[in-house]
This record gives C-alpha cells, structure tokens and sequence, in this order.
C-alpha cells in the first residue's frame, strides 16, 4: 500500500519542478538575474577556442553579443579567456557543451556528424547550414561535446565497387559494428567516398588492412601564399589529377603507395570557398573521384613602400619577362630531387623583406605583393648557396629579376635566386644543398645589395620561409 501511494507523489514532485521551471522561464525576459541561473541549467555551453571574439561566435549562433554578455553576465566581454564557458541564449533542445571543429577534408555532412557522434539535424541547427549537400572544409563548425567521449579513428574510405560488408572485412572490423558507429541505417546505407569511422581502441584499425585509399592535406584552412599539399595514400597503385579553383595538381610519389600534390595559395588569392576535385585511375579502368569545397583563409600582410628606378616598372618589360620565365617556372620533373629539409641560402641569415608583404612602388606607380624572402648581407661572405639537390633550369640576366637562377627540384617545386653580382653554376648542373651557386648582388630591380629568395610550386610563388622550416613531403 506504501508503494502506491510513494509513486503517484513523486510524480507530482517532478511535476511541481516542471511547472515551476515553466513560470522562471516565462519571467525570463523580464528578469535578467534570474534568467541567468536557468539558462547555465538548460541552454548549451560554449567553450571558448584560441582566436575566438564575442562577436564572432554570436555571429555563429546567430545571436547577438548584447544577449551572450547579459545571459552571462560577462564584465569583461573583451577579454575571453581560451577554455571559458559560455551559455548560448535560444537554443532549443539542445543541452551540454559546445567547442568547434574545422571540418576535415572529405568530410560530408552525414560523416563530419558520424565522427562527433552527433545528430545531423543537431548539427545543421547549430551551424545553421542551408546547403546539407555541400560541406566546406577547412570551416570551422560548432559541435557538442558528446557526453560519452569515444575516440574514432578514421578508416579509409570506402572503395569504389567495393560494398560495405567488404570495407568492413578489409578494415578488420565486424560490419555490424560500424554500422552503428558510423549511425548508418545498415551495411547499405554507405556511399563510395564517404569515410568510415571505428573506434580507435579496436585493435584491427592498425595494421596493412586498413589501408585503401585516404586523402588528407597539411593545413586547414589553407592560407594566402601558402603552401598546400595533398597527401593520397593508397593500396592500389593509381594515376591521380587534380584541380583546386581549376588550376592543375600534379600528384607524384617516390614508392607508388603515398602521393603528394602539391598546390601553391597565390599570395593575392581571393579569400573564400573554392572546389578541390581529385580524381584517381587504376591500371584496370577503375576510377575514383573526389570533389569537396575548400575554405581559403586570408592572410594580413603588411604594406611596403619601394622606390625603384623607373625603368624596372615598365609594364612591356614585366610582361616580357613573365612571358619569358612562364614556360621554365612551370615544367614539371616527375622525380623528387630533394630529400629532407631546405637549407638557408646564405650563411648568415637575416631578413630585411619578407614574403607576401604588399608593395607600393615609387608611390603608387606599381602595386604588386613580395614574392620571396629577401636576406641582407650579414655574413663576412657574399656566398648563395643552393637550399636543396636539383637542377639548374635559368642562370642569366633579366631585366627585374638581375641576375637570376631557377633550380628545380622535382615534382613541380623551384627555388629563385634574384638580383646576384656573379654565376658559379650554368644550366644543366646539378647541384647539391650547399652548393655555391653565385655572390649577392644589386642587378635588376634592387633597392641595394641583397638576396631575394624564393619558392615557386608550378610557377606561383608561396612562402619561403616555410619551407626553410618544415620538411616536405
Ligand atoms: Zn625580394
């Protein structure tokens, strides 16, 4: 008898607490300070990440910063704190804590929600996506941190004409288990392409079997002037081609399983979104394509002011000699010639302009961006050194560049070295890191006695100094 009647009142207690939430919410809008209380009770935390401003993650919730600084009583709201958590006002249904994500290459919408064991309807809510069909990588979007934190690897991606229940077996894994860890509906609801997820803690993940095809790149988002490199690595020899913003990517590879492509960010790019497609051939016809759109990031460069001789502005005379160097800048040698990191050109040193700086010419007679990285003469010696083993394709004088000399080193990558006094290579020499290759100068469009270095990926010039800093491929 005790029990019947205990249930029925507990009932009513939850009822009472239901109830009385309904009339603190209906206060809400009249009451700011007790509106506080409930809300870290119900609506959703965001934790703040390195970069982020009031203003840019009410933007993202589509919210104001006014409704974030009062639902949180921010006194500060200049000054956020990376890790902070915030309550986001006007989220209905949803719960817990939110954090962002850039959303990896090859992820679609139905993955990227797989992979953060989220509800794709969640997801589309929170980031307030209006084209499900067309996910940009390389975009930053807001996730809930799943309550349950299971960490999934990705497993290649599933090959054409090979059916789920295969993908599975090849990756080790029972297909029933992917199934429900990738939230699919069965072992037919996978698409080729699409990546698969499997709990990291299974040991079958490692291992040769889960390697089938899989594409990844060293930077999201890629960045003005950067350099941009597609890594494809498959178990079936393939050709691979490529096209970002329609301009080609050439894919090469030293033991015919890992491919890299590499693709230069044009210093003036237009920040925005741009389609990267890849596509892959077997020796049995089988083909395989991969389309996604990809978030360039803006880069802040400074401004500089140059005051050069008139002559070297001339607009006939740059065309001439982009014309010239056009055809050497962007041919291709499909073996590597360089191993490990690039060597600083010179002995000493020191950068007096760096690369993507946007220049302003003789007061605005010319306005162009830097394309190298220029070094001063700081070291007792005037000596220009090759940054890495290849082939030398230009050693003469030009009218802008001086002195200059182009080495390729395969795959689509050139080191330029402008403005020298004196050659010690011609043509046709190979050369190895370190080699002389000639004494700093002040030919051509020079404001005084110094290198101009720079990188080229098939003719467009990107950061050189990332290459003195990290090793490629
Ligand atoms: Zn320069």
């Amino acid at each position: 008898m005790k029990k019947s009647y205990t249930r029925p009142r507990k009932i009513r207690i939850g009822q009472l607490i239901l109830l009385l939430t309904v009339i603190v919410m209906t206060i809400i809008p009249s009451q700011p300070g007790a509106a506080r209380a409930t809300y870290q009770e119900a609506g959703p935390i965001y934790i703040i990440q390195p970069g982020d401003t009031l203003n840019e993650v009410a933007i993202r919730f589509g919210i104001t910063a006014e409704e974030i600084i009062t639902v949180n009583a921010l006194e500060n709201p200049n000054a956020l704190d990376v890790g902070q958590r915030i309550v986001i006002p006007g989220l209905k249904g949803l719960s817990g804590e939110l954090t962002s994500e850039i959303v990896p290459l090859g992820a679609s919408l139905a993955g990227f929600a797989r992979q953060n064991r989220l509800k794709q309807s969640d997801l589309i809510t929170l980031n307030r996506i209006t084209s499900p069909s067309e996910i940009i990588a390389g975009v930053s979007f807001i996730i809930s941190i799943p309550s349950e934190r299971v960490q999934l690897t990705n497993i290649p991606m599933m090959k054409p004409g090979f059916s789920a229940l295969e993908t599975a077996i090849l990756a080790g894994v029972s297909p029933w288990e992917m199934v429900a860890d990738n939230q699919f509906l069965g072992t037919w609801d996978v698409l080729p392409g699409d990546p698969i997820f499997v709990k990291a803690s299974s040991d079958s993940v490692d291992g040769e079997a889960s390697e089938n095809l899989s594409i990844s790149v060293n930077t999201l988002p890629p960045v003005q002037g950067e350099t941009m490199q597609i890594i494809i690595t498959t178990k079936t020899p393939m050709d691979f081609s490529g096209r970002f913003n329609g301009d080609s990517i050439h894919f090469f590879s030293d033991d015919g399983k890992v491919f890299s492509g590499f693709f230069g960010v044009h210093a003036l790019a237009e920040p925005g979104v741009y389609p990267l497609e890849i596509q892959g051939v077997d020796i049995d016809g089988n083909s395989f394509e991969f389309n996604q759109l990809v978030l360039v990031a803006s880069k802040y460069y400074e401004t500089q002011m140059v005051y050069v001789g008139a002559e070297y502005l001339d607009d006939d005379v740059i065309v001439e000699e982009e014309a010239y160097i056009h055809p050497i800048v962007r041919q291709l040698t499909p073996e590597r010639l360089w191993s490990g990191q690039f060597q600083y050109p010179v002995d000493d040193p020191c950068v007096n302009s760096a690369f993507g700086l946007r220049r302003i010419y003789n007061d605005g007679l010319l306005f162009y961006y830097h394309t190298g990285t220029d070094f001063a003469v700081c070291a007792p010696n005037l000596n220009i050194y090759a940054v890495a083993a290849g082939k030398v394709v230009l050693a003469e004088e030009l009218i802008v560049r001086g002195n200059a000399i182009l080495i390729d080193h395969g795959w689509g990558i050139m080191s330029g070295y402008w403005h020298l006094s004196e050659f010690n290579v011609s043509v046709g020499d190979t050369v190895q890191p370190g080699d002389l290759l000639g004494l700093i100068g002040n030919t051509g469009r020079s404001a005084g006695p110094h290198l101009h270095f720079e990188i080229l990926i098939n003719g467009t010039p990107v950061n050189s100094q990332t290459w003195l800093d990290q090793t490629f491929p």
